[in-house]
């Protein structure tokens, strides 16, 4: 009998959700327009956050915000972006939970004080922007969003340093938290990462223009060249002299979010030098060699097992199959009020091909389990399509932990391995058996230079402590 597992909240997530996408560019000259590269820029970035967009422009100094909820597609269209023109922009892409998804929350935030406009994209979350928050507010600020990026702002407004850049550079020096942030002040476009590097940041060049944006493949749907990551604790300012590098905290050790390179960031992404669907290849090549079951097909749950699976059959000698069919035209904006809908959602999604899988013995392949419920739905769609045995393949450790540092990932109580052995996990979402990829073998799948790796949600290790932050005080 399957057990039933308690704790599955009707809005959690069952995936690890990225939080935003940051995109900027620099065009001196005013040869490109800047705009509209931005929203090419973000749409390559959708994957990382799809509730809101926004792009910021800045024409000599004069600043033009537009955001809204929805995809990129739906907020911007030719008349919006052709008034939006300049030299300078940044945009950004937002996922955000349930609770917070609203218009006064989007970015770029455009904030204006005595020390003149300052726009901020920000990914990632600082865990100790309570703190800063309630002392910001005792002495009189006043905050209109929720946003870590609205801290800052403030913190730029109230800094001693009058240089709007050497404020946003203190400022910095003040929060704690993994993040990723493009700004523009004056006429300076600025990136920085945080000490520890736990988002990815590319710098990147188009003809004479400079572009900043949180993955490459937003650098490869507009032309532009990768010339390198920005790299923790660095801060990069481009003005009409060039860019300037520095580093606003002494040298930390490298923590950047190992899930980037599991699940988050887009197979044709290249981060530290690695590509990122090739390290997924090479997780599915680890785990094959670590699993030792008789099969007839490797399946992917698509999209996010795909690359996985391609590496587990390469090593296995075990055929590829596409067993489950993706509807491509399912957006996120699927209402979903409840369990029995979210189940809907999966059939709407998903479907196993009856003429693949009938009969066979079958090894699904998936990049993770956070609660366990679509990989319940699955297994049973695919057992009710006439597969003979389901074993469960997952490219990454059971996550026992929440993520503290800028992706939603549910609750810890709602994480199904934070409770239950591999065993009773298996026998929860209905397969014949349950195999993760271990630390070890994940670790030594990626070749980024020079990268160590955040595996707290694995782990327990939290590289920065948990903070004071969203429900970290809760557990
Ligand atoms: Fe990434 Fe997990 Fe670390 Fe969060 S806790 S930054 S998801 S590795």
């Amino acid at each position: 009998m399957e057990k039933e597992y308690p704790l599955q909240k009707k809005m959690a997530v069952d995936k690890m959700e990225e939080e935003c996408g940051v995109f900027g560019i620099y065009d001196s000259k005013g040869s490109n327009d800047v705009a509209t590269l931005s929203y090419l820029g973000l749409h390559a970035l959708q994957h990382r956050g799809q509730e809101s967009a926004g792009i910021c422009v800045n024409h000599r100094g004069k600043f033009n915000i537009y955001k809204g909820m929805g995809l990129v597609n739906n907020v911007f269209n030719e008349d919006i972006l052709a008034d939006l023109k300049g030299e300078i922009a940044i945009g950004h892409v937002r996922y955000s939970t349930t609770g917070s998804s609203l218009l006064a929350n989007a970015q770029p935030l455009l904030t204006n004080s005595i020390k003149g406009d300052l726009a901020i994209a920000h990914n990632g979350n600082l865990i100790n922007s309570s703190e800063i928050r309630l002392n910001l507010e005792n002495q009189g600020s006043i905050f209109h969003s929720t946003l870590d990026t609205e801290v800052i702002a403030h913190l730029v407004a109230r800094s001693f340093k009058d240089n709007i850049v050497e404020a946003l550079m203190h400022s910095l020096q003040q929060v704690k938290g993994a993040y990723s942030l493009i700004a523009m002040a004056g006429d300076n476009l600025i990136a920085a990462r945080d000490p520890h590097g736990f988002r990815p940041l590319s710098l990147g060049k188009l003809g004479d223009a400079y572009v900043v944006a949180s993955e490459t493949c937003a650098f490869d749907i507009i032309g532009a060249k990768l010339i390198r990551d920005i790299k923790p604790g660095e801060m990069i300012v481009i003005n009409k002299d060039g860019i300037t590098s520095r580093f606003y905290s002494e040298e930390q050790p490298s923590r950047f979010c190992i899930f980037e390179f599991i699940y988050f960031a887009r197979p044709d992404s290249v981060i530290g030098g690695q590509n990122v669907h090739l390290a997924r290849k090479e997780m599915g090549r680890q785990l094959a060699r670590e699993m030792d079951v008789e099969a007839d097909i490797v399946v992917p749950v698509p999209s996010s097992g795909i690359s996985a699976a391609i590496g587990f059959a390469e090593e296995s000698g075990i055929p590829y199959e596409k067993g489950i069919l993706r509807n491509r035209y399912v957006g996120r904006t699927f209402i979903q009020p409840t369990q029995e809908i979210r189940d809907l959602k999966v059939r709407v999604k998903l479907n196993p091909i009856r003429e693949i899988v009938e009969g066979k013995r079958v090894i699904l392949i998936d990049d993770s389990i956070v609660r366990g419920t679509t990989s319940k739905q699955i297994i049973r769609m695919m057992r009710e399509a006439g597969a003979s045995e389901i074993h469960f393949a997952i490219s990454s450790p059971p996550v026992i932990e929440s993520c503290y540092y800028g992706l939603d990932t549910s609750r810890r109580q709602e994480l199904i391995a934070a409770h239950n052995s591999v065993e009773e996990i298996a026998n929860y979402i209905g397969a014949d058996s349950l195999t993760y990829v271990s630390i070890e073998g994940l670790l030594n799948s990626i070749k980024a230079e020079g990268f160590d790796y955040c595996t707290a949600c694995f782990t327990g290790d939290y590289p920065i402590g948990r903070g004071t932050d969203k429900y970290a005080l809760e557990e």
